[in-house]
């Protein structure tokens, strides 16, 4: 059989080179198989006929049938209009067109049955319709069922093309194909009790009722997703197969002290998990690419340095990278105060590290007695050379593209081990999804004795009870953040707020000292200004969105959120984790005007009500789509979807995940002979997806 997509578009009846040019060019539309599957965004109801006298509301479509019981003509030429009525016997209305009002005239008659399918609106209490599809009865019991409505553009209407000439279309095109192939393999069809791909086609493009809908689309949904997933699951098992990678096959002397003698706290069982699967991963012999998610909080860190312990004890060294200047210096300075007592020897590469530091660097790293180099981007630039790098540690992923992991991997004869750590809880399903070829290992428990941060809304009217409230807080000795919006490039009136609400702090605490800090200041500037705030030399600091990311000061224990509507939930979550990390009950308050949309108020009231990083992705994903998602891909996701939707089709990935591994634990490389189409299938929606290379 033909494929589909062999198929030009161009010759399905009714559409011809000139129209198929325009559905390219509008829909991207070129085959049969893509006109089949231009899936219906919605459906009309033609499966009843109503009584005239019933309808009351304009709201939706409906169904009516009847007789003309007389036409009239109005007015002139391109003015001229004709009206008509129509009765059921219960009731009557009365119909009108604008257009093509001569040829309409000739085409209906009196006295014959006919099925009208509009939309009903009222005039002076009288039923109208204007420009309704009218049909003869037995061309509209054909029709009969929910009718697809298809999305348009603006473009494709003014030719003349609505959604009722995209249903014929494709129901011309149905009606050419006897049975359409199923791609996927018949014994996974029927073994998941899917509904067959000639079926689905047919039911989602004309439904005869809401269960078949829902089986078709399930089945659609569960195909899209499951080629994703054969396609990921193919390429990772190849690379896993194919880079060696360098095998640490013990746990020795600095591993083992340093455990013994220097770990401050009992690991939680969810950092004992992760550090297990990494331990299983470096001892295969392949290459690992493990992507750790954990919560703020977490304790991540500490999965990282024990993680880099087991590299140096099998004579490699380790790297660890962080986005800012910031979070390497403060890595560093947690790492090397952990270690110190067992002689580790740990350095710092950043930016503004002075020559002879570098030299020094440079030379340990050459001769291998550096164990671990922690650092900013300056740690992948050319001139760094490890003797024997094995094991390299990316925190907050999301600020490292693809093409400075690859730079690490030049490091060295074999690719080193990657750990990915981040802190944005990305919905297990998502993260199946997007990071298909890494594993995902998730750290889903915070170290005991962690009070929740206790989160409330407040209107910009409350400020003096907030600063009262404040003041108590810095009597206490704990510090506070203010955060801002983050400032857009040229936004002076941002900018104009975030210095005003700078100044109205240092007024209303006069005899406290004030950090503050933007984006739009000199790194050195910057990183002063935290420097000070970190230090505990300033008691509150004002910033915007740069503290995002990882800064750890325990002691700070309010964060004021202003303009919280704003954030986007994630982003919330990542700031108000900057707070609760000591031993006393924090507090973020969330600052918005009175008069806020009930969207805005219902997001906000997911922080009031939760402090779990992984149901407020969920619902992130849910309420913004999972391409608004922070921090998962920054220019939304690899792949488009016709008509899955990674926020609410959870358990149909899980599904397709599960399916995959198991046709590919049978067939690696799907050859047998009923796994072929399925191949193909695969191969042919991985072309036509604008850019898989970018999750390398
Ligand atoms: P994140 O995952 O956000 O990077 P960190 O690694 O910065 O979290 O850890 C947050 C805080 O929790 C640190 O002060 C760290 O010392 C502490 N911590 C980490 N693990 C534990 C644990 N198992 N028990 C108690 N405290 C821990
Ligand atoms: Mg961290």
């Amino acid at each position: 059989m033909l494929s589909l997509r062999g198929l030009d578009i161009m010759y399905v009846k009714g559409i011809g080179p000139q129209r198929a040019k325009l559905l390219e060019k509008e829909l991207g539309l070129r085959s049969v198989y893509d006109l089949l599957h231009h899936f219906p965004s919605s459906y009309l109801d033609r499966s009843k006929i109503q009584r005239i006298c019933d309808v009351r509301s304009e709201v939706a479509w409906v169904l009516f049938k009847g007789r003309f019981v007389s036409f009239a003509m109005q007015g002139e030429g391109a003015k001229s209009r004709l009206t008509a009525l129509f009765t059921d016997g219960t009731a009557s209305l009365e119909v009108t067109w604008f257009r093509k009002v001569q040829q309409i005239k000739s085409l209906y008659r009196p006295g014959v049955d006919y099925v009208l399918f509009g939309k009903p609106g009222f005039y002076n209490g009288r039923m109208q319709m204007v420009h309704p599809e009218v049909d003869t009865e037995s061309n509209a019991s054909a029709m009969s069922g929910f009718r697809g409505v298809y999305p348009l553009t603006e473009r494709l209407r003014n030719a003349g093309i609505s959604s009722r000439t995209i249903y014929m279309w494709a129901q011309a095109a149905l009606s050419a194909h006897q049975r359409i192939a199923d791609p996927l393999p018949e014994g996974l069809v029927r073994g998941l009790g899917l509904m067959p791909a000639d079926e689905a086609l047919r039911v989602i493009h004309h439904p005869a009722s809401g269960e078949a809908l829902e089986r078709a689309r399930y089945r659609l949904k569960f195909e899209e997703l499951f080629y994703i997933q054969v396609d990921m699951l193919m390429r990772s098992r190849v690379r896993k197969g194919a880079l060696l990678g360098m095998r640490f096959a013990k746990v020795g002397h600095w591993f083992n002290t340093f455990y013994s003698e220097c770990l401050p706290f009992s690991l939680t069982n969810a950092q004992k998990r992760v550090i297990k699967e990494v331990r299983a991963d470096v001892n295969t012999g392949r290459q690992m690419n493990r992507l750790v998610q954990g919560d703020v909080g977490s304790g991540k860190t500490m999965v990282a340095l024990l993680c880099m312990l087991i590299a140096i004890d099998n004579g490699a060294q380790a790297c660890l990278m962080a986005p800012t200047e910031i979070l390497a210096t403060q890595h560093y300075e947690t790492i090397r105060g952990l270690t110190a007592k067992i002689g580790l020897n740990v350095k710092l590469l950043t930016g503004s590290t002075r020559k002879a530091e570098r030299d020094v660097i440079a030379e340990q790293l050459a001769e291998g007695s550096l164990h671990i180099l922690i650092g900013t981007h300056a740690v992948i630039e050319d001139k760094v050379r490890f003797r024997n790098l094995g094991f390299v540690v990316i925190d907050e992923q999301h600020r490292f593209g693809v093409a400075q992991r690859a730079k690490l991997w030049s490091k060295s004869a074999i690719a080193p081990h990657v750990l990915v750590m981040t802190a944005t809880p990305i919905p297990r399903t998502l993260a199946m999804t997007v990071y298909g070829d890494l594993d995902v290992s998730v750290i889903d428990e915070l170290p005991p004795g962690r009070k929740p941060v206790t989160t409330v809304m407040r209107y910009d009217e409350q400020r003096e009870m907030i600063y009262r409230f404040l003041y108590q807080q810095m009597q206490m000795g704990r510090q506070i953040y203010i955060v801002h919006p983050l400032i857009e490039e040229n936004d002076k009136v941002a900018l104009r707020s975030l210095e005003e609400g700078y100044e109205a702090i240092c007024e209303a605490f006069p005899q406290k000292k004030v950090a503050f800090v933007h984006g739009r200041m000199k790194p050195k500037e910057k990183d002063y200004q935290m420097g000070l705030f970190v230090n505990h030399e300033a008691d509150i600091l004002v910033a915007t969105t740069v503290i995002e990311v990882g800064v750890n000061v325990p002691n700070a224990s309010v964060m004021i959120i202003e303009n919280a509507e704003r954030f986007g939930l994630s982003q919330l979550h990542q700031l108000r984790g900057r707070v609760g990390r000591g031993a006393d009950q924090s507090y973020c308050v969330l600052m918005t005007k009175r008069q806020i949309a009930k969207e805005t108020r219902q997001r906000l009231e997911i922080m009031t009500s939760t402090n779990d990083g992984f149901v407020i992705a969920e619902a992130d994903m849910k309420m913004r789509g999972p391409g608004e998602i922070e921090g998962t891909m920054q220019s939304g996701l690899p792949f488009d979807l016709r008509i899955a939707n990674l926020a609410s089709d959870g358990a149909i990935i899980q599904a397709a995940r599960t399916a995959a591994e198991a046709i590919l634990d049978a067939d690696p490389a799907l050859q047998a002979p009923a796994n072929r189409p399925l191949l193909r299938a695969v191969e042919q929606a991985r072309s036509a997806q604008a850019d898989w290379s970018r999750i390398s």
